[in-house]
């Protein structure tokens, strides 16, 4: 697969979350998406279907996984994870409340997979939400979908001879992100605080900002080496120096978008003046266009 292609696959995931359930589109599109699975280290895995990227952890404790995807996509999680003899998630944790990430905890909570998130993922999830930037809005999810353990901080799980830190990284893509880190494989799960490749959408109306996505991947890259392997958010796997580029590319962006809001600028005058032009041929070509993204930025900078 090429790497536009790879780059344009979270296009599909957008007009997803756009819709709440996915549900408005024909039975079939469901019936074509296909669940890759990329090897990560012994016994991890990344499957890229439709959706945010899934981490997988394989062994001797369980199948543990990080985030589910949409809920017409659980069965075929279901067999990728038995291809690589897994079974029903022991574990199960949510990087956030957006339905591309945790549309499928509904299932697998019935299943009796423990479901674990950031508590703001938990208070997300009982509620209703919106993300009125895609005018999407998110009906109140039933008991089985709900985070049965939460965080504030950080937290730790032991499980198939590895040692996995969650950590809560603040107001980034959203005020609940984890990210996750397999302490002796040397393996990050990030959540979407880490596009790779292109622009990443920040959900400001549930907290997030660009502040926060630069502190989020200045922690990353402060776990990572240069044999630490990446699953992002969305977009392939990747190494630190991608996450390098993506993190120098959030500090060029907000420090051109601040410089013109500080000075005044309307949104609009913002947008015209470009601010984003020296990376947009680099970074532009996923699903965010560069005008959206830049009023998206200026949206969650504070004055
Ligand atoms: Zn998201």
């Amino acid at each position: 697969m090429t790497n536009r292609i790879i780059k344009r696959l979270p296009l599909s995931a957008l007009i997803l979350a756009v819709f709440s359930s996915g549900s408005v589109l024909a039975g079939n599109h469901w019936d074509s998406v296909e669940v890759q699975t990329v090897p990560v280290r012994d016994g991890l895995y990344m499957l890229m279907g439709e959706g945010g990227n899934i981490g997988v952890s394989v062994g001797e404790d369980g199948t543990f996984i990080i985030d589910d995807q949409y809920a017409e996509m659980t069965d075929k999680i279901s067999s990728a994870l038995g291809a690589v003899s897994g079974s029903t998630p022991r574990f199960l944790v949510n990087t956030h409340w957006h339905g591309d990430h945790a549309g499928g905890n509904e299932n697998f909570g019935k299943k009796g997979s423990i479901i674990v998130a950031h508590e703001n993922v938990r208070e997300a999830l009982k509620v209703e939400k919106s993300i009125p930037a895609f005018n999407m809005v998110k009906p109140p999810s039933p008991k089985e979908a709900l985070p049965l353990i939460t965080y504030q901080r950080e937290m730790s799980l032991h499980l198939n001879g590895d040692d996995l830190r969650l950590y809560h990284v603040a107001n980034a893509h959203t005020d609940g992100d984890s990210i996750v880190h397999f302490s002796k494989a040397n393996v990050l799960h990030t959540g979407d605080v880490f596009f790779n490749g292109f622009y990443p959408f920040i959900d400001t109306a549930s907290g997030g900002s660009i502040a926060g996505m630069i502190a989020a991947s200045k922690k990353l890259l402060d776990l990572a080496d240069e044999n630490t392997r990446i699953m992002p958010g969305h977009g392939p796997l990747a190494s630190k120096a991608e996450l390098q580029a993506y993190h120098d590319m959030l500090v060029t962006a907000e420090a051109n978008i601040a410089a013109l809001k500080k000075a005044g600028k309307s949104v609009e005058d913002v947008v015209a003046a470009k601010p984003t032009a020296g990376l947009d041929g680099e970074w532009g070509d996923g699903f965010l266009q560069p005008d959206v993204w830049v009023s998206i930025v200026y949206a969650g900078m504070k004055d």
